[in-house]
């Protein structure tokens, strides 16, 4: 049988969920009668406010600004009144004011006709992506068109798109390849424009042979000058640095960017917002998320407009099955616990699960045994054990000294960890104390 690429170093290999709602097709949430939308729902500052409380808004409007380089755009999704800007706290902590908007319940949502764009330069493109809002919809949300700025000198070997989703339990991307392809491959096609690589490949998980047979139909079909790599299932290879090891077999170094190896790495929903913002100048102002988990009564894909609350998503869902034991925004290695149910989903909200209690969690921490699975499970080769050691003790200079900034708490230490020690937890807690 043919041996899959995956990267080499590393990885576990959770059970991935997936069958709960990889089989359900894209919903649309109906419009909330309130949204709630955050200035901060990307990498780096908030945007600044363009309106107030008492102004009325249209769809599509721009109402957050850019605050510097590396921030993004924000933009209303509804026609509607603001009636409030005021402080909320997001699934990852993060504090920032949002807008809240009633939606104009006879007309609320724009219309966005696709328009031709074959004619646009490289940077006008570009600056269109910017103008639109996109973020990376993978959960990074860093600015895209940050991303896809290619300093003079650089070239691209390789644009490697993102259809990993490694995450257990998420299957929005999933949906999107199956779904809205030929859009997907266009979106890929036009930051080829943009980043002129010499090759462009899509990684996809070898758990999704639909998404990679409908792939490869729709490439051929349109004769697009792409690759898709199905790849070993294998978790965490949706991170840059795995990918790019499992699909060009090259290494970032520690510190460096993808850049700097020659390779630009995008997400397919990423892709599916860039066609959006071209083809249609549609703002990033909706996005697919999963709802799942064991104690969500119905499982589904859904697309739904920024700011709209969880708790509209979980009843369109038919509610809770039963009590879960946890909140999750996003998937279960990287997401975010949360308890309230009226935070807003924003631009890289990929996932609501509502989880029980895994049977090794009843399980009570014990001293470490030094049996080396977490150093064998860390994908970045970094030693958990010892850097969870010293960042007990606060030696936090020696933890940086390992390399502890390389960690990108995926959790496969903690996933790995017979004595359920919380190793990703005491990595966050010295990256934090350890970077004042
Ligand atoms: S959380 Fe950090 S230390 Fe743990 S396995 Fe992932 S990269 Fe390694
Ligand atoms: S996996 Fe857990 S028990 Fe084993 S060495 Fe690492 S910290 Fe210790």
């Amino acid at each position: 049988m043919e041996r899959l690429p995956t990267f080499s170093k590393g990885g576990v290999h959770p059970d991935d969920k997936k069958a709960l709602s990889n089989n359900q097709a894209i919903q649309r949430l109906p419009v909330p009668s309130e949204l709630v939308l955050p200035l901060s729902q990307h990498l780096g500052a908030p945007a600044s406010p363009l309106k107030q409380k008492g102004d009325m808004v249209v769809a599509g409007e721009k109402i957050g600004k850019a605050s510097s380089f590396i921030s993004a755009d924000v933009h209303c999704p509804v026609n509607g009144t603001i009636t409030d800007l005021r402080k909320v706290v997001l699934a990852n902590s993060v504090v920032t004011d949002a807008f809240v908007i009633t939606p104009d319940a006879s007309n609320p949502l724009g219309e966005w006709p696709e328009q031709p764009y074959d004619a646009l330069s490289p940077e006008e493109l570009l600056a269109i992506v910017k103008d639109m809002g996109v973020v990376g919809t993978g959960g990074a949300t860093f600015p895209t068109h940050v991303k896809l700025s290619v300093p003079k000198g650089r070239t691209v070997d390789a644009l490697v798109v993102n259809g990993v989703e490694c995450e257990p339990y998420l299957t929005a991307d999933h949906r999107l390849m199956l779904e809205e392809t030929e859009r997907v491959l266009r979106g890929i096609m036009i930051v080829a424009k943009i980043t002129g690589p010499k090759r462009i490949i899509i990684g996809v998980e070898n758990n999704k042979k639909d998404a990679i047979a409908m792939l490869r139909q729709e490439i051929a079909r349109l004769g697009f000058p792409i690759t898709v790599m199905a790849l070993r299932v294998k978790y965490p290879q949706g991170d840059e640095k795995q990918l790019l090891k499992a699909t060009i077999k090259r290494e970032i170094p520690s510190g460096k960017l993808p850049l700097d190896v020659g390779a630009v790495v995008l997400n397919v929903g990423t892709s599916f917002a860039i066609y959006e913002a071209v083809a249609m100048r549609k703002p990033l102002i909706d996005r697919v998320v999963t709802i799942s988990g064991e104690a969500m009564k119905e499982k589904k894909n859904l697309r739904v407009l920024l700011g709209s609350k969880v708790a509209d998503l979980i009843a369109f869902a038919g509610g809770l099955d039963h009590e879960p034991d946890k909140f999750i925004s996003g998937g279960p290695m990287m997401g975010f616990a949360f308890h309230d149910d009226q935070i807003p989903v924003i631009k890289g909200t990929s996932g609501i699960l509502a989880l029980d209690k895994e049977p090794s969690a009843k399980a009570p921490t014990t001293p470490c045994i030094s049996c080396g699975r977490c150093v064998a499970a860390c994908p970045m080769g970094l030693q958990p054990t010892k850097l969870y050691r010293l960042i007990e003790h606060r030696d936090y200079e020696r933890a940086m000294a390992m390399n502890l900034m390389d960690c990108k708490e995926c959790g496969c230490c903690s996933y790995s960890c017979p004595a359920h020690l919380p190793l990703v937890h005491g990595m966050k807690l010295g990256k934090r104390l350890g970077r004042k």
